[in-house]
């Protein structure tokens, strides 16, 4: 990062870090990891950059306890005074260290609480294999100080060295260098080159295997899990390959895939060199690897050009689902592609009808001060980001909007983006050379209005309106057996399901159930489009596969359309209740603290 790029960050609500007086460059992390006490321990040293006088350095924790703090140069160190802010239940605590004259590094000793927020920690039973416990980190957007005291705050990058101890046997993998090997005795190094933000830091401890699929790609597992993966994933070093004829080399080296127990509650997480991913897309026939194209985009778009505080979300995401579709088109073909573009679209007008047509929360640029950043972000730094890339390819064709993305990505690569730098640099590089085009854009309102202005051009798909043809057929009394359902994908299958009208009688799931077995469907997509057609009608024969889903998953996407449609179900609150108490251990905390408020337990 340069002193310039810090100098200009818009002020970031979700941290107390002051970049802009002295910054962190450069982390050497020693830490031990606990399964008992469920505690990391260790020592975290920050080398610093100065950007004028300062004689503090401000970091962001959460529940950190701080044991001692020195701080000087890299050849000696002597103890300072530091003080800890009012803990804010969003915010955490800020950690203000005096910083001596001349100070370039501090280096603090600290312990996580066993409640940390981006820490799951899982018992054996809770894995795939069942023999040996297991530790994940979720970072975003701003649990990483309840795991490293930083400045968790997206617009300011550092490197990082890492030594991590674990139980003999386990292996440890970070967002880093990683090892394809574990070693006896649990002793693990890293090295990252490539300046990150905290939100990008990730570490993983388990009973973890390493299959390669290409010279720069491959798969991280529980040795049960494993084979699986990799036939799922096989097109991966396909999937890179295709992303770079888009918009540029690959900037991280390697890119592998870690597969993490079911209780994970993203799809996925960008972590660079190792995207985190939920098992729930192992379909077995490799229909659910776009949650893959978008992490993988996410190694331009994110963690490459990262927005500047969590009000610039759109900057991340909107890039990210555009590109992810351009990945699977050049992978799939365009009809695929169609499908998905169709399906977020889907969520998009879903979402807008939940928040309302006057929903500030509706626009790109967000104002999320006060509130948790993990709350506030929706489906809308997704799908209107990409819908507004998409209008732009419908205005002035892919060519040039292909040459603009990836100037883009090249020219502020490693740097951190706001929606008014944004803005302005598409109106230099873009919208400036052909007059007239930023109002037919309408780019204000994309940026600060609610809703989809009216230049958006029709999303769609054929294979989705042959769908929608066999729907109607079934509707108007053809049976299941006798729909042209052979060569559907699960994306046609959950259009069907989305199709449904919502008062369905038991009977006609049944026949529906006899037919294709949705019930016991190995698809997490199917069995979420699904369960809330069963639990509205009181279809029954669905109730045991439905309970078993939400105590084996932890992914917040499902869990939440899920626990609402039980929830408004006939004795849907004593259910709900019911397996909430049972399903809550394996959750991760951002997801049981959405169910908590969901189900009155918070
Ligand atoms: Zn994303």
């Amino acid at each position: 990062m340069s002193t310039s790029a810090a100098l200009s960050l818009p002020a970031d609500p979700h941290s107390y870090a002051r970049p802009a007086e002295v910054s962190v460059r450069h982390l050497l992390l020693d830490l031990s990891v606990d399964f008992r006490s469920h505690t990391l321990a260790g020592i975290a040293t920050w080398q610093l950059q100065h950007q004028g006088e300062a004689t503090e350095l401000w970091l962001d924790t959460r529940n950190l306890q701080i044991d001692a703090i020195t701080a000087g140069n890299e050849h000696r160190e002597e103890p300072t005074t530091w003080e800890n802010g009012t803990p804010d239940a969003i915010r955490g605590q800020s950690l203000r260290i005096q910083l001596p004259v001349g100070a370039s590094q501090v280096s603090i000793r600290y312990r996580t609480s066993p409640q940390a927020a981006a820490l799951q920690w899982l018992n054996p039973e809770q894995t795939a294999g069942h023999q040996q416990p297991f530790l994940f980190t979720q970072s975003q957007a701003i649990l990483a100080r309840t795991w490293l005291p930083c400045q968790d705050s997206p617009g300011v990058r550092f490197t990082y060295e890492a030594t991590v101890r674990v139980p003999a046997h386990m292996l440890a993998l970070m967002s880093a260098e990683n090892p394809q090997m574990r070693n006896a005795l649990g002793e693990y190094h890293f090295r990252m080159a490539q300046p990150i933000p905290a939100y990008l830091m990730a570490l993983a401890v388990g009973d973890l295997a390493f299959t390669p699929l290409s010279g720069r790609t491959g798969i991280y597992a529980e040795p049960v899990t494993l084979p699986a993966a990799t036939s799922e994933f096989a097109d991966l070093e396909k999937m890179v390959a295709a992303a770079e004829e888009l918009y540029g080399p690959y900037q991280w080296e390697r890119y592998d895939l870690l597969v993490l127990p079911p209780s994970f509650p993203f799809g996925g997480m960008e972590n660079p060199r190792l995207t985190f991913v939920t098992p729930t897309i192992l379909a077995g026939d490799r229909s659910l690897t776009s949650l893959v194209a978008h992490e993988l985009a996410h190694s331009w778009s994110g963690n490459l050009v990262t927005n500047a505080t969590w009000n610039d979300f759109w900057l991340n995401e909107g890039f990210t689902v555009y590109f992810e579709r351009r990945i699977m088109e050049k992978l799939y073909g365009r009809p695929y592609a169609d499908m998905l573009q169709v399906l977020g679209h889907t969520a998009l007008l879903h979402t807008l009808e939940e928040l309302g047509p006057a929903s500030a929360d509706t626009h790109l640029h967000l104002n999320l001060a006060g509130r948790d950043p993990d709350e506030g972000l929706n489906e809308i730094a997704y799908e209107k980001g990409d819908y507004l890339l998409l209008t732009l390819e419908h205005l002035i064709g892919r060519e040039e909007l292909d040459a603009f993305i990836k100037e883009y990505f090249t020219r502020h690569r490693f740097q951190s983006m706001d929606t008014a730098s944004f803005i302005a640099y598409l109106r230099h590089e873009l919208l400036d050379k052909h007059p007239g085009l930023e109002e037919e854009l309408q780019l204000a309102a994309w940026v600060n209005a609610p809703g989809i202005p009216a230049i958006a051009p029709p999303v769609t798909s054929e294979r989705f309106d042959r769908v929608e043809q066999s729907l109607q057929d079934w509707l108007g009394g053809t049976p299941s057996t006798l729909l042209p359902t052979q060569e559907w994908s699960s994306h046609e299958w959950v259009h069907f399901l989305h199709g449904l009208p919502d008062n369905l009688p038991a009977p006609r799931l049944a026949e529906l159930d006899a037919a294709f077995q949705l019930t016991h469907s190995g698809n997490s997509e199917i069995l979420a489009a699904w369960f809330p057609h069963t639990l509205a009608a009181g279809y029954q024969p669905a109730d045991a596969a439905l309970e078993a889903f939400l105590i084996r998953v932890g992914r917040r996407k499902f869990l939440v359309p899920l626990y609402k449609a039980l929830l408004a179900a006939s004795d849907g609150h004593e259910r709900a209740q019911a397996v909430y108490t049972q399903a809550r251990p394996n959750y991760h905390s951002v997801a049981s603290g959405t169910l908590d408020a969901l189900l009155g337990r918070s």
